[in-house]
């Protein structure tokens, strides 16, 4: 493990570092706070620090406060070496965020013993961390699918509709529904129609744009949010109903066609101040219309 020592003394900088060396650690030594500021901004930095208080340019004390300004949820473990034991001193360098202090002079046993628990503090943030993530990423994504989940897309057609207001391009949102599913279930079974949904989220999200958003909105309906030209609009859609009717699907020893209905509805840039769901409900129009007139198809009444 990467381990910052900042020791404006010298010698005692060189004698740290190669204690710690002993003990498995990868010491970067630097002799003053500016230089340890400078290596933290750099990619993959240490994050166990051991940072004297009393250094010229940047004191210890300082460094600590300005590391704690920053927003992130990879704090890294800081302990502040110093030669005062007051408990003023002691109180004012954990109020300026450092995790724990050693006094000077010190035993190299007691230097290890709490570089270890700056260890085992790290290793659950990080654990912590990994579970947030998890938690963030099913709280947004369908388990099926990996599609965002209903929620999410309707996140982020909201922003989409206070992006637009700004950018004035225009946002299109479709609601896209297999057709004919029920059958699919009823002559194959529910794993099968559970693979044709995974089929058709990779197909869409392999014709989509990176910044176009597409979720599962229920059972077998989908919820796109695109910016997009208006010219450009049905042409978009035909790309995605074709990306799914043109080959079959291959589901273990069957040949399925699976085509999709898309409805569309459009927020020009103009004073069209229609919500979220008045949007949708445009969508599902057309998608009626879609279905009506004989499936596998794209239409946009507001055209
Ligand atoms: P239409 O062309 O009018 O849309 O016909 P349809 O059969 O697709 O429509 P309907 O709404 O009658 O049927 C939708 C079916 O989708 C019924 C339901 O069992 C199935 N379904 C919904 N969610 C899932 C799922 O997660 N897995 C599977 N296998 N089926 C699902
Ligand atoms: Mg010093
Ligand atoms: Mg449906
Ligand atoms: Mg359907």
């Amino acid at each position: 493990m990467k381990l910052l020592i900042a020791e404006d003394d010298s010698t005692s900088c060189a004698m740290l570092a190669a204690i710690v060396s002993k003990w498995g650690y990868e010491p970067i030594a630097v002799e003053d706070g500016e230089a340890a500021w400078t290596i933290l901004q750099a990619d993959d930095p240490p994050r166990l620090l051991l940072l004297d208080w009393e250094m010229p340019v940047l004191d210890g004390l300082k460094l600590c406060q300005r590391i704690r300004q920053q927003e992130t949820n990879d704090h890294p473990y800081i302990i502040l070496l110093t030669a005062r034991s007051d408990t003023t001193d002691i109180v004012s360098g954990l109020h300026a965020g450092s995790n724990d202090y050693i006094a000077k002079p010190f035993e190299n046993t007691e230097l290890q013993a709490r570089l270890q628990v700056g260890q085992r503090m790290l290793k659950l943030q990080a654990e912590l961390n990994q579970v947030r993530e998890n938690l963030v990423y099913q709280a947004n994504h369908d388990v099926l699918t990996g599609l965002m989940n209903r929620r999410a897309v309707l996140q982020a057609l909201e922003k989409e509709i206070c992006r637009t207001q700004r950018t004035q391009e225009t946002l299109c949102v479709a609601l896209c529904d297999i057709d004919y599913f029920k059958q699919v279930n009823d002559s194959h079974g529910h794993l099968v129609g559970d693979a044709v949904l995974e089929e058709v989220a990779r197909r869409m999200s392999a014709v989509s744009r990176p910044y176009d958003h597409i979720g599962r909105y229920g059972g077998e309906e989908f919820l796109i949010v695109i910016n997009t030209h208006s010219d450009q609009v049905l042409g978009t859609f035909e790309r995605l109903r074709l990306a799914i009717a043109d080959s079959q699907f291959v589901i273990d020893h069957l040949r399925l066609t699976v085509t999709m209905s898309f409805g569309i509805s459009m927020l020009l840039p103009t004073a069209d101040k229609r919500d979220a769901m008045s949007l949708i409900a445009s969508a599902d129009e057309s998608l009626y219309k879609a279905k009506e007139t004989g499936r596998n198809r794209v239409v946009c009444l507001e055209m």
